[in-house]
């Protein structure tokens, strides 16, 4: 009878573990499909503003093409991705990521090195 109890209240555990993962995983979901509409929105935007940007200057595909691959390879790795970089402090001189609004040793704000880095 006790074993059973304990049993009993084991299961009704594991039943609210598997409801809140459930909810969780619903959550992540709706993040991940918002973060992909953000994503097509930014594209659909960063594509217009190349065309206007070509269509009224001397600029052409292979220019646009050469700059991507310049400002990917400013960390190194020719990866698609403008990743963190680890750069000194202007006003403590220690490192610190370029990803950081301020600096985690002295709390100076810092500039980032990509206009469009997060
Ligand atoms: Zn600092």
């Amino acid at each position: 009878m006790i074993w059973e109890a304990y049993q009993q209240r084991k299961i009704v555990g594991a039943e609210h573990a598997a409801e809140r993962a459930e909810r969780k995983t619903e959550n992540l979901g709706d993040e991940v499909r918002r973060l992909g509409r953000q994503v097509d929105r930014l594209s659909l935007a960063c594509q217009a503003m190349w065309e206007l940007l070509r269509d009224h200057s001397e600029l052409e595909e292979g220019h646009i093409e050469a700059k991507i691959l310049e400002i990917d390879l400013r960390d190194g790795n020719a990866d698609g991705r403008m990743t963190a970089q680890v750069m000194p402090c202007w006003s403590c001189g220690r490192n610190t990521n370029s990803r950081r609004d301020l600096c985690v040793m002295c709390g100076a704000p810092l500039s980032k090195p990509h206009v469009f880095e997060g």
